[in-house]
């Protein structure tokens, strides 16, 4: 049996739910679950792992699993499973990599408005509940119903390959202009 949702699902479901698929697959040969927001900044290869930007002690990564173009995370290096978690310093760091995330996703894609939210817990549908990561989703209008839809994934017309490439520079200038350091 699929425990992948299926579509069309209510609005709320769609906004949320698609967060929580595929990610929770990899494990180590120890049996241990591998955190891919863990891993990510360790692999050495920032456009191979996707993150647009480190900051001193978060980042911006994107989904490899988008929701929609430009769909992207915002985490601390930190393996902590909420927002009270934090330190002052993660909480403002992520708000201002937040406020250029914004930012830069305007610049480069024009969108209509955005979601941003956290799903803290299981129950909420954290697809890393271990690790507490931000969602910033740009969104057009009518955009949940004029793409195309294949298998409960939404099928996102521009590659992982060439959000990255568009977004790094957007958001590396909108991240200075907001006084954040990279890493
Ligand atoms: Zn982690």
């Amino acid at each position: 049996m699929s425990s992948e949702p299926q579509w069309p699902r209510p609005w709320y479901s769609v906004l949320w739910a698609p967060w929580r698929m595929s990610y929770i697959t990899s494990v180590a040969s120890s049996g241990r679950e591998l955190c891919f927001l863990c891993e990510a900044p360790r692999v050495g290869d920032d456009r191979k792992a996707l993150i647009v930007f480190r900051g001193r002690t978060v980042f911006a990564i994107l989904n490899k699993y988008p929701y929609n173009v430009g769909h992207l995370m915002i985490a601390p290096y930190r393996h902590v499973p909420s927002l009270e978690d934090l330190s002052d310093e993660e909480l403002m760091e992520a708000l201002r990599l937040l406020k250029a995330s914004i930012e830069a996703l305007r610049e480069v894609y024009r969108p209509q408005g955005f979601n941003v939210g956290a799903n803290i817990g299981d129950a909420a549908g954290a697809g890393v509940p271990g690790h507490v990561h931000i969602h910033v989703v740009p969104r057009w209008n009518g955009d949940s119903n004029y793409i195309t839809v294949v298998g409960g994934t939404k099928v996102i017309s521009q590659s992982l390959e060439e959000t990255y490439d568009l977004l790094r520079p957007a958001l590396e200038r909108a991240a200075r202009k907001h006084g954040l350091t990279g890493q």
